[in-house]
This record gives structure tokens, C-alpha cells and sequence, in this order.
């Protein structure tokens, strides 16, 4: 059942019009005013579709519709203007504002009511077009395994905080994480274990990071973290942090229970280097947390 808002100061034309709607399965809100109008569109659920009239003391119906358009939260939801005074250039202007279409008083309702079909056809179809958006969005950026941000989304999003940091002058560092002997839990628990295990990985990661810092998942077990306004020694606390959460967690898969590792590599962008310049250096910290034991953060800056 779609919900209509009736826009009009003449309490019979809702009356008569509430009849009409609610006959043909809508269910009717009415405002008497803008204001009334302005208000009730904020309300949850919000209306589907609005009938507002031009006429109005107080807030013209036009003022109205300039400003659900002008809103954001409101300017996807489809109006029809409805005048005694069909003026050619007034229906230009309630079009060219934002309205979807423009009816005449005396109302002929089932010309009304295939108009408003038209409307809620197009709003439904916009509605499912940005949800389709959406879906390809996180597909096109995001890892479909961990809900990580994928390689390339992640290294787009780490150069952008590149780009601010030359603005702003705050320092970047990034960790790397790469789970140790991975191979050997996907041998002895099955590769489904290892997908669950990638997943808790990334869990730890959301739990420990902060919100606005960028996690990617850069390929297989390897995950990188990208804080911007961060220097290097609380970074490397926080890899501490991560390292520690991973190692106590207790992975379950199919009734069997394991544990796993980590090895981490830290280190704080330079002034003139590119992230890959660093991410490289990143990476060559974490190797050295493997060759000299694993289950470690080793954190350094450039040799200046
Ligand atoms: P190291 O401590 O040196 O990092 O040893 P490792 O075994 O972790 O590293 P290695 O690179 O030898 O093995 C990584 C394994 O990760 C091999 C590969 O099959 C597995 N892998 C990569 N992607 C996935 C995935 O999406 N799911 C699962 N279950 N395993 C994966
Ligand atoms: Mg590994
Ligand atoms: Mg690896």
C-alpha cells in the first residue's frame, strides 16, 4: 500500500480526495499547509508520493516544493502540483523546480491516479537503480570473503589519504599482516577453516582499528591498514594490539577448535616517497617478522 501525502487548505478537497485515494487503496496522510507538509514529510516511513497544492496561505505550494527539493532526505519523493490556475507558465516552473507532473482542479480522479501510477513507476525504478548501484559499489571495492576493501579500492582510498596528508601535513603509517603458516591450517583444518579464519582476522581488525582507518585485504592472508593522522609508535602499539587479539582468538570450524598468528610490518610514509615506495618498506619489515620467528611487530622508518 503506497502512502500519500494531500498538500491543500480547503479541508473539503481532502475530505473528497481522501474518499477517492483511500477507495483505491492508499493510505492517506493530509497537511493543510507547507509548513504542515514540511513537517510531515520527516516522519518515518516517509510519504511515497505527495499532492500539493499551489494555493496556500503561508508557504506557497511552489516555496514547499523548492524546499523538499532543496533536501535532501526529501527530493526523491515524487510531487504532484495541483492548481485551479493551469497557467502555461506556472506548470513550467512547478516542473522545472523538481514536480513530476502538474494536474488542474476540478481533480478528475482517474486521471490523477494514472498520474500518480507514472510517478511511483519512476521513483520505484530510480529507488532500484541506486540500490543496484549500491550492490555493484561494495562489490567493485570490497573483498566478497572478509568485507575487506579490496586491493585496488585500497590502495585508491591509502593514496587519497597520500593526497591530504600533503595538505594537512599529518603523518600516514601503514601496517602489514600477513598470517603465519597459513598453508599449514588450510592443510590440516580445510580450506573452508581457513576462509572462516580470514574472516575472524578481519574481525579483529574492525575491532581494534579505528573507524576511519582504511583495512584492505591485498591478497590471500594479507591484509594492510593504512592510518592517516598517526605516527608511527601509536601504530605500532595498535599492530601490538591486533597481534595480541588474533593470537588469543579461538577459531571454530565444524566443532574442531585452533588458534592462529600473525607477523606485522610497520612503517610511517616519508614526506617525499609514494605509498608504494612505503607499502614496499612495510612489506620488508614483515618479512623480516617472519624470518625471525613470526607472531611479531617490527616497526621502522626510512633510513633518512
Ligand atoms: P608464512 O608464515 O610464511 O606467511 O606462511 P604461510 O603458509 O602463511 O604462507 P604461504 O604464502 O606459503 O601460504 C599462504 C596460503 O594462503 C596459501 C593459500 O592457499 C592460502 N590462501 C590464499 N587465499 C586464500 C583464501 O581465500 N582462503 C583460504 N582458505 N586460503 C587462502
Ligand atoms: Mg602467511
Ligand atoms: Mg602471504
Amino acid at each position: 500500500m503506497h502512502r500519500v501525502l494531500v498538500v491543500d487548505d480547503v479541508p473539503d478537497n481532502i475530505t473528497l480526495l481522501t474518499f477517492e485515494l483511500e477507495d483505491d487503496n492508499f493510505e492517506v496522510l493530509a497537511a493543510s499547509n507547507g509548513q504542515e507538509c514540511l513537517d510531515i514529510v520527516k516522519l518515518d516511513p516517509q510519504p511515497d508520493i505527495i499532492l500539493l497544492d499551489i494555493h496556500m496561505p503561508g508557504i506557497s505550494g511552489i516555496e514547499t516544493l523548492q524546499q523538499l527539493k532543496n533536501d535532501e532526505d526529501t527530493q526523491d519523493i515524487p510531487v504532484i502540483m495541483v492548481s485551479a490556475h493551469s497557467a502555461e507558465e506556472r506548470i513550467i516552473e512547478c516542473i522545472d523546480y523538481g514536480a513530476h507532473d502538474f494536474v488542474s482542479k476540478p481533480i478528475e480522479y482517474p486521471v490523477l491516479a494514472a498520474r500518480m501510477r507514472s510517478a511511483l513507476r519512476l521513483s520505484q525504478a530510480l529507488q532500484a537503480l541506486e540500490n543496484a548501484n549500491n550492490e555493484l559499489n561494495v562489490l567493485a571495492t570490497t573483498d566478497p570473503l572478509t568485507g575487506a576493501y579490496n586491493r585496488r579500492h585500497f590502495f585508491t582510498l591509502a593514496e587519497n589519504e597520500l593526497a591530504k596528508k600533503a595538505r594537512y601535513s599529518g603523518p600516514v603509517t601503514i601496517i602489514m599482516l600477513d598470517i603465519d603458516n597459513f598453508k599449514a591450517i588450510n592443510d590440516k583444518y580445510g580450506h573452508a577453516a581457513g576462509d572462516l579464519a580470514l574472516q575472524k582476522v578481519m574481525e579483529c581488525l574492525r575491532d581494534v582499528c579505528r573507524s576511519y582507518d582504511i583495512i584492505g585485504r591485498l591478497g590471500g592472508e594479507e591484509f594492510a591498514v593504512c592510518c592517516s593522522q598517526a605516527a608511527m609508535e601509536g601504530v605500532a602499539a595498535l599492530a601490538e594490539r591486533i597481534r595480541l587479539a588474533c593470537e588469543a582468538m579461538e577459531i571454530t570450524f565444524n566443532d574442531v577448535s585452533f588458534h592462529l598468528t600473525s607477523s606485522f610490518g610497520v612503517t610511517e610514509l616519508s614526506v617525499d616517497e609514494t605509498f608504494d615506495e612505503a607499502l614496499h618498506r612495510a612489506d620488508t619489515l614483515l618479512y623480516e617478522a617472519k624470518q625471525s620467528g613470526r607472531n611479531r611487530v617490527i616497526a621502522g622508518r626510512r633510513h633518512e
